[in-house]
């Protein structure tokens, strides 16, 4: 086993025991699997091998690459009033129902999924896009042809008729025999898990209060979640209130995204659910999507019922946020990246918002984003800590994340699995930065 290259005299920022380990060296291999790490020792330890790259990182730190576990690829998450609904997605539906149209979406996809990985993201979890698009290029990534974050993909969503991405985004069941029907036709795709909406949404919102109303029944989402689990496919749900939340846990779902306000039981809930695969469930929060509706309107051009819904989620996820972290209930860290003002580049700020907002030091927000993410995609062998024999997953920064979590917003260099990108670009959106800059 060759070593392809190694880093030398930095400071690596290990997520899983809060401490900075300063004077190391990192070697990484070459395997079939991808790089990996080699034997990591301090520096005076490490015997520089003469046949290899040496990369020195004195004054650097290096930390396990982030992990998203709650992004769409079919949008760039620009500064638009909502996402395309009714007309407007039927639009997007019917332009990409053609191979030429499909080839167009995933050159897209891709696009941003080369966003998410020279932003820092080594693996994210992809909830929800047209076409199976998501299936074709986590295939080109193992395959190793495509250079992307590993990516873990839920094909459509299935929501009820009338519900959160329905008709185009989300396929609809109106019982459990037809939810049954789409877990297995996406598991005949080869998805990765199974996206639920068992609640309305923000994008889709007509009336105030909306995003939270329950959609899906506990028969439905309980039908589809055996069905899921036979497949050994976990299911992640949408979900806005407590009444939402509620319902999802006790059909057995393994990650609640967004969440809301939690009540003993919620939180009882979550820490046992021996309906879920793991016999608990997770929570995803995705505060980086509410945070438009603290922006001024003037900026967003939001309408009353936009702005109303956007609030009441947001103070919801916030709530259920430091709930969450205070009764021990696992926490995932994702974005909603594809939403308006949600970028795949800018997966720190959601870091940044939990430190601010939510209250968590930021030795947490890193373990979260990283190693517990790791956990919730069932990839912790595998990646979310620079350790010996994990894929080499990481980024290089200026200075130390603990201190300024900033620093995320622009890494050094990224690898994936060994390969290194020396100098990550992304393409950032102006009004984006300064409208999200802007907030007080
Ligand atoms: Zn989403």
């Amino acid at each position: 086993m060759n070593t392809d290259f190694v880093l030398i005299n930095c400071s690596i920022v290990c997520v899983d025991s809060g401490e900075i380990r300063r004077d190391m060296a990192v070697p990484v291999k070459h395997t079939d699997n991808g790089g990996v790490f080699g034997d990591i020792v301090r520096m005076k330890d490490f015997k520089l091998p003469s046949d290899c790259r040496i990369i020195d990182l004195e004054g650097k730190y290096v930390m396990p690459g982030l992990i998203n576990t709650h992004v769409h690829l079919f949008s760039s998450g620009g500064p638009v009033k909502s996402m395309p609904v009714g007309s407007a997605q039927k639009l997007i539906f019917a332009a990409a129902n053609s191979s030429l149209g499909k080839k167009t979406l995933r050159n897209l996809m891709k696009s941003r999924l080369e966003a998410l990985l020279n932003s820092g993201v080594t693996t994210a979890r992809c909830v929800g896009d047209f076409f199976y698009q998501d299936i074709i290029l986590r295939d080109l990534i193992e395959s190793g042809e495509v250079l992307g974050p590993r990516i873990k993909v839920s094909g459509h969503m299935i929501s009820v008729t009338g519900g959160h991405g329905a008709p185009y985004l989300s396929m609809t069941a109106d019982t459990p025999e037809e939810g049954i029907a789409l877990v297995r036709k996406n598991a005949a795709q080869n998805v990765d898990l199974i996206k639920i909406c068992v609640t309305g949404g923000v994008s889709d919102a007509k009336a105030v209060g909306d995003a939270g109303k329950v959609q899906m029944s506990l028969r439905e989402a309980s039908a589809i979640c055996d069905e899921a689990h036979k497949f050994g496919l976990p299911v992640a749900a949408h979900a806005q209130s407590a009444e939402g939340v509620r319902i999802a846990l006790k059909a057995g779902v393994d990650t609640i995204e967004h969440g809301s306000p939690m009540d003993d039981e919620i939180i009882s809930l979550f820490k046992n659910n021996p309906r879920a695969l793991k016999g608990h469930s997770y929570l995803v929060p995705t505060i980086e999507a509410g945070i438009p509706g603290m922006m001024d309107r003037k900026i967003t051009g939001f309408s009353d019922i936009l702005f109303e819904n956007y609030n009441a989620v947001l103070s919801g996820m916030l709530q259920g946020y430091c709930q969450a972290a205070a009764s021990g209930i696992k926490i995932g860290m994702g974005t909603d990246a594809a939403m308006p003002y949600v970028t795949h580049y800018n997966t720190w700020r959601e870091l940044d918002y939990a430190i601010k907002y939510a209250g968590i030091s930021p030795w947490l927000a890193l373990k979260i984003a990283t190693i517990d993410s790791a956990e919730l995609m069932g990839l912790e062998d595998i990646t979310g800590t620079v350790e010996s024999g994990k894929s080499a997953d990481f980024i290089v920064l200026a200075s130390n994340p603990v201190q300024d979590i900033s620093v995320l917003g622009s890494p050094l260099m990224v690898a994936s699995r060994g390969n290194l990108i020396e100098r990550p670009r992304v393409r950032k959106d102006k009004k984006v930065d300064s409208s999200l800059d802007s907030i007080k």
